[in-house]
């Protein structure tokens, strides 16, 4: 994934670009970037964020950075903002989002014999290159953005820092949000709205899907209108969208606990404590607990004051020790306890095995999970959201194959609650778990939770549909 932050200010913004671009920590663990216009030229600073905090890494550069408009990007590939000259002008570009057809595109490109590629990193080209040779395209930067987002096939939101101003783009079917923000003497755009409180900023609206804005410091102008269809990511609500961000006018927290109090309506499991798998988890479990009336409780404790996010170690074992080390277990919320905890999703399950053990170890005597979203069976397409590198990693792709004998498409009636094969998969995966019970929340009911039209979500990942 990753997030953006862009400002234009009738003063210095490097301040508001640096925390609001810090706002999406989450989103991203490998770079980080910023970029400022001092009013004749621009300034960049791009770093690794793979084991050290966006802050750390920038502190000192902010205080060389000096302008009134600027971008920042939280990545999780590739290096960002990129500065490309062209015949529009100077500008520096940040992208989010997932490029599906990059070896079309590019020999597109080299037909245009003029074009190449400077930023490549183990022989791949970086995407936001590629975006930015397709703007180059266009005889304005809104007609080349256009001409961009109409040959990409996946999704990309993006913003560009020009010498007239901040241009925001949201993606053509609005897979990622753009919302755009104003205190007095500035404007802001931001994929995360839980950005703009602390910095005085108040949401002014969100941007459509396919809408293009430029932003300066007295306003934005719209350059290309909303179109009608929207394919905005659930995915948002259930897991990585910030508790505090809103998006389609929906703030993530609350849609977590109807979420949570939809999967309890469903549920007749006697337990004596409701309970989160931290963090994303905790929102879904308070639903799930209030509407049962049912305590929630903590037994397992993040620990907060140094693994504070999700660092992205390169291999498993690695990984698996960090997911570990970060949660603690309290024996004495656990012990004789039949516990019942909400879990955003299952991706892999090989943590959660794991750590259903240890509630086992601590003397639990009964282990119940509810994922907040239905069985994952589909590798997510648009927007680079994975925590796995192929989609038959997915537990829920394990058991279909383990079910049907071969790891080809998996059947539709995978994607059904009320179907025996569906029955099956959830049964395998609980075995694998080893949990007492394992119920996932039904689609229905998750967009439900939400409150858009199911017409107006991606639920690709679920149900496969597009
Ligand atoms: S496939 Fe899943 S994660 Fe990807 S955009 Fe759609 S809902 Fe979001």
């Amino acid at each position: 994934m990753g997030g953006y932050f862009g400002v234009v200010s009738k003063t210095d913004c490097v301040a508001d670009l640096y925390y609001g671009t810090d706002y999406h920590s989450h989103l991203g663990t490998r770079r980080g970037g910023l970029a400022v216009h001092d009013g004749t030229a621009c300034q960049r600073y791009i770093h690794d964020i793979s084991n050290a905090q966006f802050r750390s890494k920038f502190e000192f550069d902010v205080m060389k950075l000096k302008g009134r408009m600027g971008i920042g990007v939280i990545s999780d590939t590739e290096d960002q903002p990129l500065m490309i000259g062209s015949h529009l002008g100077n500008y520096a570009i940040v992208t989010v989002g997932r490029i599906a057809n990059t070896a079309e595109l590019v020999k597109k490109a080299f037909g245009l014999r003029s074009a190449h590629f400077s930023e490549m990193s183990g022989g791949e080209i970086n995407p936001t290159e590629l975006v930015a040779l397709y703007i180059n395209q266009g005889a304005t930067f809104a007609e080349g953005i256009q001409i961009a987002q109409e040959a990409i096939e996946g999704s990309c939101s993006l913003l560009l820092l020009t010498d007239e101003g901040v241009y925001a783009a949201r993606d053509k079917l609005g897979r990622t949000p753009i919302v755009i923000g104003h205190k007095p003497g500035a404007y802001a755009v931001t994929l995360e709205s839980c950005a703009f409180p602390n910095l005085g900023y108040e949401t002014v609206r969100e941007l459509g899907p396919g809408e293009i804005v430029r932003l300066t410091a007295e306003g934005f102008d719209v350059l290309a209108l909303a179109g009608h269809r929207s394919q905005i990511c659930a995915f948002l609500w259930v897991y990585y969208g910030y508790p505090a961000s809103t998006y389609e006018g929906i703030n993530t927290e609350a849609a977590r606990y109807r979420s949570g109090a939809a999967l309890a309506r469903r549920d007749s499991t006697p337990v004596d404590v409701v309970a989160g798998i931290p963090d994303s988890g905790t929102g879904h479990a308070m639903g799930y607990a209030q509407e049962k009336h049912i305590p929630f409780r903590r037994p397992f404790v993040k620990y907060t004051p140094t693994w504070s996010r999700s660092f992205m170690p390169q291999d498993q074992p690695t990984r698996e020790l960090v997911a570990r080390m970060k949660i603690i277990p309290v024996r004495e919320l656990i012990q004789g306890q039949r516990l019942l905890f909400c879990e955003d999703s299952i991706v892999r399950g090989t943590q959660l095995r794991d750590t259903v053990q240890r509630i086992f170890d601590y003397g639990a005597r009964e282990v119940h999970m509810r994922p907040a979203c239905p069985p994952l069976i589909h590798g997510c397409k648009f927007l680079n959201f994975s925590r796995s590198k192929s989609e038959l990693d997915l537990a829920g792709r394990r058991a279909i194959k383990e079910l049907e004998g071969h790891d080809g498409a998996p059947p539709a009636a995978y994607a059904q609650p009320d179907t025996p094969q569906c029955k099956a998969m959830v049964e395998r995966i609980r075995q694998r778990l080893g949990l007492t019970t394992l119920q996932y929340q039904q689609l229905d009911d998750l967009v439900g939770a939400i409150g858009l039209p199911k017409e107006k979500l991606c639920t690709y990942c679920w149900d496969g549909q597009e």
